[in-house]
């Protein structure tokens, strides 16, 4: 059984329990981060943290937290569960006033749930499916305007997910007036003649911690990036594509509404972008 963390304890998880009124169960009023493990290592952390005060101060949420503190509960969890590649989820919610409110509640009198628990992936480096490449079909992105800010909105990317699934495919990427937004949990990218093309950063999309290091990666390894937006007919018709994220790092999708990308396989650039992810990520691991 898994050790959990909440609002400041450490508790087995099926004795860990937050109120019916919390705000993050009745109204999606809150946030959340995922930070990978790898050799027992927490991968970027330091982005998250810094990604989880951008999404409080854009809700006016206090933090419930300190940065020192919140990498010892990580690495706290990461230790009392044994875990050597996976993930930790991390939630912030506005608390429970005891009762139903549009309004925020008093921050003074209404402390925030915080919410930590470990999932185990063994062999999440050297997941089959970065082999193997993965498919994907697009719809339409009917989500809210801040998708910058890392809520825990997620019924639509779900669905999503599902009419991916229901298509055979394994993940939908998302399109607004005609161009890609980025997938249902990670940040899409083309290859057009070897240069990699993601969207830039705006409101439109979750500014992703792994997009930043891939990026940085990239123009250290003289690739060449630019940042602007992308058909799915550009997409269909790229030498290769891929998404990443923090539980996926660099995966190539080979599949594009039913029409296959190059030979069908995953690319090189991708995969060497996998590599040098990794390999950098996990020297700079805490
Ligand atoms: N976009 C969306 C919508 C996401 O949910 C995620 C992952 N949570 C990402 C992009 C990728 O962000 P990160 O690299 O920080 O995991």
């Amino acid at each position: 059984m898994r050790t959990v963390y909440v609002n400041g304890e450490y508790m087995p998880e099926n004795e860990a329990s937050v109120s019916i009124f919390d705000r993050g169960f009745l109204m999606a009023d809150g946030v959340y981060e995922v930070t990978s493990v790898l050799g027992g290592k927490l991968i970027d952390f330091e982005g998250h943290a810094v990604r989880l005060q951008r999404s409080l101060d854009a809700l006016d949420m206090r933090s419930p937290i300190d940065r020192e503190d919140l990498l010892e509960v990580h690495r706290e969890l990461v230790r009392r569960n044994g875990i050597d590649e996976g993930m930790i989820y991390l939630q912030v919610t506005r608390g429970s006033a005891g009762d139903r409110d549009f309004v925020f509640p008093d921050p003074e009198t209404t402390a925030p749930t915080v919410v930590l628990f470990t999932q185990a992936k063994p062999g999440l480096a050297h997941s089959p499916a970065a082999k193997k490449g993965m498919k994907v079909i697009s719809i339409e992105d009917i989500r809210w305007g801040r998708r910058d800010i890392k809520t825990v909105q997620l019924l639509y990317p779900s669905m999503g997910k599902m009419m991916a699934k229901k298509a055979g495919a394994d993940d939908a990427w998302m399109i607004e007036d005609g161009y890609v937004t980025e997938g249902t949990s990670n940040n899409a990218y083309i290859v057009k003649d070897g240069k990699i093309i993601t969207r830039e950063l705006s409101n439109d999309i979750l500014h992703g911690i792994t997009r930043a290091a891939v990026l940085r990666f990239a123009e250290e390894a003289q690739m060449q990036v630019e940042e602007r937006n992308f058909t799915i007919e550009e997409a269909q018709a790229a030498e290769e594509a891929f998404i990443t994220s923090a539980s996926t790092f660099v995966m190539p999708v080979v599949e594009i509404d039913g029409v296959a990308l190059g030979d069908g396989t995953p690319g090189p650039v991708a995969t060497r972008l996998r590599e040098i992810y990794l390999e950098e990520s996990l020297k700079a691991a805490v």
